[in-house]
């Protein structure tokens, strides 16, 4: 029983007070079929809207089965209508991007059914209204007699005892709505229709009620037929949205009009491609930055490399190499670190050229040869390096001396160009036997040595006391001294004399003792040692196998250099689990423009966060714009039943699907481009410098931005009741 006393609805718009209707007295029952009619403006949509619980009324009582509801709050007359009332409106508020299954399952999932059960019960629905072959059909596509049959259909797929129908043949010409109006006679057994229309003519032989309005006054409540009247209102058995529904409806609702599809991909991706874009590139240049940065104890400022030690202090091994190079990342290794550091050093008369050492492992060269033997080197630099360019010719044909105590000659035959070189730096590569002398003769530099001649100890003014050199001719325990030294042995004749030397680093001591076999003069020096006299001062020779064994041990210091550099600190995390001890080299660099580059890194950071924050919020105003225009369907869902929460969460699965589908789209872009499928330059190079981490923190502020959308939206259409809502859009 539904019962009117004294009920009065005015609207307040600005400042004037508007009558709807007033001191209404009405009772109605399950079973009838009540008309209600009245010229325009006469309060008779007022009236369905009070009585079907989409708007207030402010004076008066309302009964429903007896219950006052002039306390009822929006939660409660949400309640009310759920269990209660269905509503046919004269403009359908259908959803026009659904098909006509669609909408009228919508109405079913809204109550908690799940897809599978209802199937059937929809189709029996349709068939009912007579659209069977409109089934797949978008409402959108549909004439007006089909769309209010579809209406209809959701009505009775609702199952409330309540129908209330406001001029549902109102937009319709006269065949549609007599087919209407019947089949509204047709479902109204045992159940309370309350329709509104001017098709009098038409409903009045279905009319068990017939109300006039005039005026905002019930002028005429005639009973036309009598029934039953004491039955109450049953209510309909309600439940809530399932998830799936929830989640289904919003991946449909993500996909299913093109033009907001498209808008909000383009949204989407163009954060994620601003995020991304900016974050690499601040990175890029904070690498450079480090690039430029200088050190001066290691040559090699690579910021690939790390240098690696282990902790026990030990050699490395052939199981420790083979443990470091199982590693993902490693691009190569280095085993005597040391090597990364020296220079060599080539002169000739009108050039000098100097770079780092690496071992030969080409095969093929931009200009000229490979390499056949140790004299011979390939020089790798930019093609706008100027000895590489202007005087290319030049390089190739002199002859080098190298500068170390070797005295070699070096011929450079061949040439790489590397463009990721500054204009300055050349690299050398050289055989693995010239990289072992030059290793050995860097290690006796930076050892230590005490040397006693004939048990005097023999001493320097500057750095070593000797200068050790090997000769091939010399067996182990022999020794040459040049014969500047002869003074430290009696008589100047140090003959047969005993030599003792000790040698330390920080990796090891060694010692080393033997007998003078020859004193290097004038004279037999050339023939000897093969060096002039002159040169010769404060040196010895050792064997050649004596001089390897104090000066090439194992290896104490390897390097290894990575492949990708954004994971270098992971990689650095899996060589300590390795019990190595590291030292990431761009970690121990020095940069003169220390401060300025830390404000500007700041600076930079805060720009980025601006950015962030500024696209973020412009986003935010044109999603919201966007989303305006779908104020009819969450009215819709509000309609059958929807609270804010279900509202809430269908849009946020919708903007989490559509943030996810642009998000995958971007991956792929980026994986295509890694795979060299797609070829661009710059993006393969911002790339380098994202990490898994970053892709997540990007994709963070996707969802954050969904979810707030979805609240805020939420938020605003349950300020305004339904009936606002619509009217604002009528
Ligand atoms: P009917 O449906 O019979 O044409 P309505 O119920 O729509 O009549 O309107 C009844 C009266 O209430 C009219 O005078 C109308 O101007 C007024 N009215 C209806 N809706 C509003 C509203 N949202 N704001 C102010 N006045 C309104
Ligand atoms: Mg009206």
């Amino acid at each position: 029983m539904l019962k009117l006393k004294n009920v009065s609805k005015y609207y307040y718009q600005a400042g004037v007070i508007a009558e709807g209707f007033s001191k209404v007295n009405l009772e109605l029952h399950l079973g009838e079929f009540v008309v209600i009619t009245g010229e325009s403006g006469s309060g008779k949509s007022t009236l369905l809207n009070v009585l079907s619980g989409l708007d207030s009324y402010e004076d008066g009582e309302m009964y429903i089965n007896g219950e006052e509801t002039s306390h009822y709050t929006e939660e409660d007359y949400l309640n009310y209508r759920r269990r209660y009332v269905s509503n046919i409106f004269q403009n359908f508020n259908l959803v026009n991007s659904y098909t006509v299954y669609q909408n009228i399952e919508l109405a079913m999932l809204m109550n908690g059914k799940k897809k599978k059960e209802i199937k059937k019960y929809v189709n029996e629905l349709i068939e009912k209204v007579g659209l069977k072959k409109y089934r797949n059909t978008k409402a959108s596509k549909l004439s007006g007699g089909q769309k209010q049959r579809v209406a209809i259909a959701r009505a009775l797929a609702n199952d409330t005892p309540i129908i209330v129908a406001d001029e549902p043949t109102g937009a319709l010409d006269s065949e549609a709505a007599k087919n209407i109006l019947k089949i509204l006679h047709d479902i109204s057994k045992n159940k309370l229709v309350i329709i509104v229309t001017h098709q009098k003519e038409d409903v009045e032989k279905y009319a068990t009620r017939l109300i006039k309005m005039h005026d905002g006054k019930i002028l005429e409540n005639k009973l036309v037929e009598k029934i039953n009247l004491d039955k109450d209102l049953v209510s309909k058995e309600v439940d809530s949205i399932k998830l799936g529904s929830k989640l289904r409806l919003g991946i449909r609702n993500a996909f299913n009009i093109p033009i907001k599809f498209i808008l909000m991909f383009v949204i989407f991706m163009l954060i994620t491609v601003t995020l991304i874009t900016n974050y690499a590139s601040l990175k890029m240049a904070e690498n450079e930055e480090l690039g430029n940065a200088y050190n001066n104890f290691f040559n090699d400022t690579d910021n690939r490399r790390i240098i690696l030690t282990k902790k026990d202090k030990t050699s490395f091994t052939e199981e420790d190499y083979n443990n470091i190079n199982n590693l993902d990342n490693i691009l190569f290794l280095t085993k005597y670190d040391l090597l990364n550091d020296i220079e060599l050093f080539l002169e000739s008369d009108n050039l000098y050229l100097n770079g780092n050492i690496k071992i030969n492992t080409y095969k093929n060269v931009d200009v000229g040869n490979i390499p056949l033997n140790d004299n011979e080197v390939i020089v790798k630099g930019s093609k706008e390096n100027w000895y590489l360019s202007n005087n290319l010719d030049t390089i190739l044909q002199n002859e080098f001396i190298l500068e170390s105590d070797l005295r070699m000659s070096i011929k450079i035959v061949g040439v790489i160009y590397d463009n990721s070189f500054t204009d300055y730096d050349l690299e050398f590569y050289v055989s693995e036997n010239l990289s072992n002398k030059l290793l050995k003769e860097e290690i006796r530099n930076k050892s230590d040595a005490i040397f006693k001649l004939d048990n005097n100890y023999v001493y320097s003014s500057y750095g070593s006391p000797v200068t050790i050199l090997e000769s091939d001719k010399l067996s182990n325990g022999e020794i040459y001294i040049s014969d500047d030294l002869s003074g430290y042995c009696e008589n100047y004749n140090c003959l047969n004399k005993e030599v003792n030397l000790k040698i330390k680093n920080i990796f090891y001591e060694e010692e080393l003792n033997g007998k003078i076999v020859k004193v290097l003069t004038k004279e037999n020096a050339l023939k000897l040692v093969n060096r002039k006299y002159e040169e010769l001062y404060n040196t010895i020779y050792i064997s050649s196998e004596e001089y390897n064994k104090l000066f090439l041990k194992e290896s104490y210091q390897s390097s290894v250099y990575v492949k990708e550099i954004k994971d270098l600190n992971k990689t650095g995390e899996e060589l300590k689990n390795l019990d190595l001890e590291i030292l990431k080299i761009k970690d121990a660099k020095h940069n003169d423009a220390e401060m300025v580059t830390q404000i500007f890194k700041i600076f930079k950071l805060i720009l980025i966060v601006i950015l962030v924050v500024v696209l973020f919020f412009i986003s935010y105003f044109i999603m919201k714009i966007i989303y305006k225009s779908r104020n009819s369907y969450y009215t819709t869902i509000r309609t059958l039943g929807g609270t804010k929460r279900v509202c809430v969460s269908i849009l946020m699965y919708e903007l989490i699907n559509l943030s996810m589908f642009t998000y995958l789209i971007f991956l792929l872009f980026i994986n295509l481009i890694k795979y060299q499928i797609i070829h661009n330059e710059y993006f393969n190079e911002l790339i380098k410098y994202i990490s898994i981490r970053e892709y997540v923190i990007v994709y963070i502020i996707l969802l954050l931005l969904s979810i707030l959308m979805a609240y805020r939206y939420g938020r605003k259409i349950f300020k305004k009741s339904i009936i606002k809502t619509y009217g604002e859009r009528i």
